[in-house]
């Protein structure tokens, strides 16, 4: 038989915990490797859970796998993402808790599989009440018409998740799920009328066309060459092999009826008009004017909406302004034409969406009793313009900068939440507390989010600022304020020469993970959002109650501002924080293993750059901070009584007395491990593997 020590040598140890060189990144590194090799993808620190994505179908997700974990501790078992949903349930019912599972990692590390593992594991294994197969099914539903609308294909990932995405699955006092509500938030609508070389729009729009019967094209009046429309073909990238769109299109309207959803015709009328506004082209006239030159696609609007054909073609050609409580209308030269008509197909295809996810929403009954599970999956980036292999990445966009403040503040809640758990452990175990040294990323948070100096409210400032303003003004604006803060940086030098290597429309962000530079063009546009009133206006008409829905008549009455994109996206990530703050938190830390989406490369460097920017060397050092290892006395008896006269068979006294025993009987040193209340802390990994060879022995 092989012996404890080699198989640790072969497969590497389950928790990085029990690393003997916990500060070395390289042996960090080295024990995914040997775990990847070996198609164990899933590794503890402590109570996180790192998943390495294997591209592959391991067979660890059967039912009967799911059986096995059930109310199994979390150190019993090989680790995997069905003990960490197990243990969260757990710990819902037995301490009465929310809890809150996050899961992040960049583009394609897995987020969105783990969080439907997840789903399918409570769907199958709680306790069902009467009206639980109907919500399970509902749940798991949920996500090919979620995916459908909000996921794409990417040069990363071939069913990419572009927008956050927040779940909250309820369960009654029994332990049954009974409700759920999602939350999603930036939806990357700019995709829908334009994508990078190699990437696609939202699935849905080839979904539609690859397998929409015949009739349905007819009455949409489309044909099914994506080709032929322009909002499709600007990635270059109609079919993707790993993607069945007609199959998928099925999958799609079979979960909308189980979610109860009837308005199918009115949905599909919309993203066909997307695609007809896309095709929507424009001409100019001697004078600079601009009209439409299209009208079969104005007459397609005008039927597939039920708006107004002159009312819609005045609104694509001109704006309606109010200036001193005077209406006037001025006229559009091509390119403002050209971007209302985007904006146009942005805001229809965004406020539906958001329509979708919220009937989704009405669809799962919301009787709290607990919130469990809350999925964070947010769009995390790779920050690969530091990587050595990709010279040429252009710098990114307003959206990525989002993102990355969304991902900065996650890491904060991180390190916050762990320490402050670990801190909690400590104190109810009546243990002293040793300080941990690590980076703590406010700086880069405050440089973003703070109020009248921060990036955004910069940004803000110079999107309402009369006059002459552009990218260009709030890069200028960004430097004076911003300008020698450490965390920021442009082609500005302190001594009033440039840097040559940065473009003079970026600044960079020395982000907690590594430095990002952004691209200044387009953050004023994206951030005002804006949509002309009488586009509105049109919309709020049409007799497509969606979209009734989605433009409200209040909207054009009130001239207040609604709040700027980058502020709504503020706010709301300020509520999501609150809510995770309030619960119990879980982590699944994703990692991709290779850009190729194969499975058993594993490339060294791009691991490692995940593995500094999820932070994890940080965790495994407040991990580590006194102690490698934990154990409750009763689990810890029940494993090694064997190697004490005195405690076995069973140990009758007190539980800390028997461990007392076991532990003075195997030689423990006192410097070596501590006992609290109700757990043993032993120091060092070498000690505990002592004692688990002496068992195999
Ligand atoms: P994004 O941020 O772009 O949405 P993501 O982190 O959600 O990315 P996923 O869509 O979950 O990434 O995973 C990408 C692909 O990797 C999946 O489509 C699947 O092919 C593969 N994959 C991920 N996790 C697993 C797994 N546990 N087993 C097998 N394949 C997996
Ligand atoms: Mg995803």
């Amino acid at each position: 038989m092989e012996s404890a020590l080699t198989a640790r040598d072969r497969v590497g140890v389950q928790d990085f915990v029990l690393l003997e060189n916990y500060n070395s990144e390289a042996a960090f590194i080295e024990n995914l490797r040997r775990r990847f090799r070996e198609n164990l993808v899933y590794t503890y620190i402590g109570s996180v859970l790192v998943s390495v994505n294997p591209y592959k179908e391991l067979e660890i997700y059967s039912k009967q796998q799911m059986e096995r974990y059930r109310g199994v501790s979390f150190y019993e078992i090989s680790p995997h993402i069905y003990a960490l949903s197990d243990n969260t349930y757990r710990a819902m019912r037995t301490e009465r808790k929310d809890q809150c599972i996050l899961i992040s990692g960049e583009s394609g590390a897995g987020k969105t599989e783990a969080s439907k593992k997840i789903l399918l594991y409570y769907a199958v294994t709680c306790p069902a009440n009467d009206h639980m197969a109907a919500l399970g099914d509902r749940l798991l539903q949920s996500n090919p018409v979620l995916e459908a609308f909000g996921n794409a294909k990417t040069l990363r990932n071939d069913n990419s998740s572009r927008f956050g995405k927040y779940m909250d699955v309820q369960f009654d006092f029994r332990g049954a799920p009974v409700g759920g509500h999602i939350l999603n938030y930036l939806l990357e609508k700019s995709r829908v009328v334009h994508q990078n070389h190699g990437e696609r729009n939202f699935h849905i729009f080839y979904q539609l066309l690859e397998g929409g019967d015949d009739d349905l094209l007819h009455r949409l009046d489309l044909d099914r060459n994506p080709q032929n429309y322009k909002y499709l073909v600007k990635g270059n990238c109609p079919r993707v092999s790993s993607i069945s769109d007609k199959n998928n299109w099925k999958t799609v309207m079979k979960a909308l009826s189980v979610i109860g959803f009837s308005d199918e015709e009115k949905l599909l009328n919309i993203i066909a008009s997307v695609l007809h506004l896309g095709n929507t082209h424009f001409g100019e006239g001697e004078e600079g004017e601009t009209h439409i030159t299209t009208e079969t696609q104005i007459r397609n609007l005008e039927k597939l909406l039920g708006v107004d054909g002159s009312a819609l073609r005045e609104a694509l050609t001109h704006k309606k302004l109010t200036a001193k409580g005077e209406e006037m209308i001025s006229p559009l030269n091509f390119e403002q034409a050209m971007s209302a008509r985007d904006a146009l197909a942005k805001a229809m295809y965004g406020r539906t969406f958001t329509w979708l996810v919220e009937k989704i929403n009405q669809s799962l009954p919301e009787t709290i009793f607990f919130v469990i599970t809350s999925v964070v999956s947010p769009m995390l980036i790779t920050l690969e313009c530091i990587w050595p292999n990709f010279p040429n990445i252009p710098a990114y966009s307003f959206e990525q900068f989002c993102i990355n403040y969304c991902n900065e503040k996650l890491q904060q809640l991180f390190i916050e939440l762990t320490l402050r758990s670990e801190q909690e452990e400590y104190e109810t175990e009546g243990i002293a507390w040793e300080t941990v040294k690590y980076f703590d990323n406010k700086i880069i948070c405050d440089l973003i989010e703070e109020k009248h100096k921060g990036i955004i409210s910069i940004l803000d400032e110079e999107c309402l600022r009369p006059g002459e303003t552009c990218d260009i003004s709030f890069l200028e604006k960004l430097e004076g304020t911003l300008g020698g803060h450490p965390h920021f940086v442009t082609h500005k030098l302190a001594n009033g020469k440039t840097r040559r290597v940065m473009s003079r429309e970026e600044f960079r962000l020395l982000h907690y993970a590594g430095e990002v530079n952004y691209n200044v063009n387009g953050f004023m546009d994206k951030n005002n959002d804006l949509l002309n009133r009488n586009l509105k206006e049109v919309m709020c008409q049409s007799d497509n109650q969606i979209l009734n829905h989605c433009f409200r008549r209040e909207e054009v009455i009130d001239q207040k501002r609604p709040e700027m994109a980058a502020t709504q996206f503020k706010n709301s990530l300020m509520k999501l924080m609150e809510i995770l703050m309030s619960k119990e938190p879980s982590y699944v830390r994703c990692i991709k293993p290779n850009d190729a989406k194969q499975p058993g490369r594993f490339d060294e460097v791009l691991v490692r750059h995940q593995v500094k920017y999820l932070g994890l060397m940080e965790n495994l050092r407040v991990r580590r901070a006194g102690f490698a290892y934990r154990r409750r006395f009763e689990a810890f008896l029940q494993r090694y009584k064997p190697l004490c006269p005195d405690t076995w068979p069973n140990w009758h006294g007190k539980l800390a007395d028997g461990v007392s025993t076991l532990v003075n009987h195997l030689g423990y040193k006192a410097e070596e491990y501590k006992l609290g209340r109700s757990k043993i802390f032993i120091r060092f990994p070498k000690t505990l593997f002592t004692t688990e060879d002496a068992l195999e022995a």
